[in-house]
């Protein structure tokens, strides 16, 4: 498929033959698992400004909070002891927890059960940094490019460069790590041009797993008036991820549960999708990790519920990226 030919599936959709394309392609080359992952978000401090998100530093109006070391630990167990073998860590940019900290942590929740994997989602770090988190044990790094259009991707992130993401794309593969890149679909300024060009990026660049959700916006950010992206633009954009890049592990993002409570989660799994991120941040810490208005947080059972009606198969095991591109 050419650029021209993706802005027409995107603009026309013809979504019943796009889906069940997608949905084919996925059960040839990914089989009929869908990856359950259990994820903490440890901290909601950040350093950066994304005009988007309600972690932003400049955001005075959220609570804060951190978890201690013992409690994101703990929370690994819970994930553990339900069996699920990934342990998603993610935060804002916090550069309170520093090197041997993170180092500590990852060696902690891999200590717990030799078959777990972690995954984490902490932003931009120094490159010796990567380094250490990979030597500590770290399975995998997710680290949304956001936009492939570097006027926009600049444009929503003051001061901050594509460039540099992409450098560090770059940096965490050749570390081997199983890199997951992702959008957000329905960012303000943001053309049917823009997510061809994301989607064919993600073709080009193979990466092990790709985020992608709508964009929703947070009401103490400068995005706040804009409207959230659409779920059936977002469900395209999956299914044509999947049909282009075939073996990329694909989540339901939780902003898509967010915007379509009910069907967002069965009609991506349907369009492609084959991970669930279930939420074991602290229940109290949950409505805190403010990134966006009304954030959904997917339970173990319902996630489980789902994969049952679509009639899929639940997998807990690490659920490695498919391709060797993806590490
Ligand atoms: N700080 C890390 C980073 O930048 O990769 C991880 C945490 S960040 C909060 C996780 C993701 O949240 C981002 O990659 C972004 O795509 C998503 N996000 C933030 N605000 C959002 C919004 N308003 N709508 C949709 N997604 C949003």
């Amino acid at each position: 498929m050419n650029k021209h030919t993706i802005v027409d599936y995107l603009r026309n959709p013809n979504d019943p033959v796009l889906f069940k394309q997608a949905d084919a392609v996925r059960r040839k080359f990914c089989g009929n698992a869908v990856f359950i992952r259990g994820l903490v978000e440890f901290s909601n401090h950040c350093c950066r400004n994304c005009l988007y998100c309600g972690l932003r530093g400049n955001n005075r109006v959220l609570r804060r909070y951190r978890l201690s070391p013992d409690a994101i630990v703990a929370a690994g167990r819970t994930i553990v002891k339900r069996g699920i073998r990934t342990v998603v860590l993610q935060s804002g940019d916090d550069f309170f927890y520093t090197r041997p900290m993170l180092c500590s942590i990852i060696k902690r929740i891999k200590s717990l059960h030799p078959d777990t994997a972690v995954t984490l989602s902490v932003g931009e770090r120094r490159l010796d940094d990567y380094r250490a988190f990979r030597d500590a044990g770290a399975d995998r790094y997710l680290l949304k490019h956001e936009t492939i259009n570097p006027r926009l991707y600049t444009a929503v992130h003051p001061g901050h460069r594509l460039s540099r993401r992409l450098r560090i794309l770059e940096t965490l593969r050749k570390l081997g790590y199983q890199v997951g890149v992702g959008i957000i679909v329905g960012l303000p300024g943001q053309t049917l041009d823009d997510l061809a060009e994301d989607i064919m990026f993600m073709r080009d660049w193979m990466p092990g797993m790709a985020g992608i959700g709508p964009f929703i916006p947070q009401q103490h950010t400068p995005f706040r008036d804009h409207v959230p992206g659409d779920c059936a633009t977002v469900l395209r954009v999956l299914a044509l991820t999947r049909i282009m890049t075939k073996t990329v592990l694909l989540p339901v993002t939780t902003a898509l549960s967010s915007i379509a409570p009910g069907e967002g989660l069965p009609c991506a799994l349907k369009a492609g999708a084959n991970v669930i991120m279930v939420n074991f941040t602290p229940r109290e810490k949950r409505r805190q990790y403010a990134i966006y208005d009304n954030k959904a947080a997917v339970g173990f059972k319902k996630a489980c519920t789902v994969i049952r009606q679509v009639r899929r198969v639940i997998s807990l095991e690490r659920g490695d990226a498919f391709s060797a591109e993806g590490k």
